[in-house]
């Protein structure tokens, strides 16, 4: 299968990525193509061209700033999985991080595009609302932080606007978590995958992914309880599990992880 025609653009800057996407409204920006890619191939996704900012010098890397662990937009799923400093700080990234795709997906694709296209069964979504996280999003006339809960808006929606690029993923440092995941046979993306991360000030936050048409907080986790965490009705239900199959699975995936952290 082929993709549309489309012409090539590769951006040296964040600052040239953001001047393409305002010359070009109708591009689309091109990170590890994990996603993108097979999008085009199926012509689900037909940009008239795509900017790539996969190799733009600053983008990718993982450091520490304060009490803040800041992530490159264009840091790949194989740098967190390797990472000693997240191992160290923030050990469910590098856990989850493993469990992604196969060693290519996880050599080319990158946080920031997992994070920006927001597929309702990706797994950092779930680690990011559990971390508290918050994202960096920039465009033409400067930037704006927005929170984890903010930033994902629905299935394939999050709060990257037109024109507008995740630059940066802020984390808190010294968090103890953990990942369960219920995974699809085949693609190994999460059916059900729930992140529980307990904080330096001691609360615990909670989140599921897959389940739902976005990744959301488990609140009935996060005040004591550990069944009964989500209602059937506002699940997906499709060939791979019912909604009611994926709210037992929550259950059982949150009592999991809750008994490692
Ligand atoms: C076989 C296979 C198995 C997979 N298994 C899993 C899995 O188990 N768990 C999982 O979570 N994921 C899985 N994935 C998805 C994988 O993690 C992708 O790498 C990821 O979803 C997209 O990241 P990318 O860097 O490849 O982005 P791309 O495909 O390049 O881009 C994805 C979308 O985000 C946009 N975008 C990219 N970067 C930015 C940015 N900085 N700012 C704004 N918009 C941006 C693009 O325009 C595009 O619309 C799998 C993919 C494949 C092919």
């Amino acid at each position: 299968m082929y993709t549309a025609e489309f012409n090539y653009h590769k951006a040296a800057s964040v600052l040239e990525a953001l001047a393409l996407l305002e010359k070009h409204p109708e591009a689309k920006l091109l990170a590890g193509g994990h996603s993108l890619i097979p999008a085009m191939k199926l012509r689900l996704a037909q940009p008239s061209a795509l900017i790539d900012v996969s190799k733009i010098a600053g983008l990718s890397g993982i450091r520490l700033q304060g009490d803040t662990i800041v992530i490159g937009a264009m840091t790949t799923h194989r740098e967190i999985e390797h990472s000693s400093l997240l191992k160290e700080k923030c050990s469910i990234l590098p856990e989850q991080a493993t469990l992604i795709g196969d060693p290519m997906v996880r050599n080319k694709g990158t946080i920031g595009g997992a994070l920006a296209h927001a597929d309702p069964a990706a797994d950092y979504p779930a680690s990011m609302l559990a971390l508290g996280a918050s994202m960096k999003i920039e465009n033409s006339s400067g930037s704006r932080v927005v929170s984890a809960d903010d930033f994902f808006q629905g299935m394939f929606q999050t709060a990257v606007g037109a024109g507008e690029m995740l630059t940066e993923i802020h984390i808190p440092a010294n968090t103890k978590g953990a990942y369960e995941k219920f995974a699809h046979p085949a693609s190994r993306y999460a059916i059900v995958g729930v992140a529980v991360v307990k904080h330096s000030d001691g609360s615990t936050r909670a989140a599921v992914t897959g389940a739902g048409a976005s990744a959301m907080r488990l609140a009935k986790l996060e005040g004591g309880a550990t069944s009964g965490l989500v209602d059937a009705a506002d699940l997906l239900s499709d060939h791979f599990a019912s909604a009611e199959y994926r709210a037992h699975l929550v259950d059982v995936m949150a009592q999991k992880a809750l008994a490692r952290v």
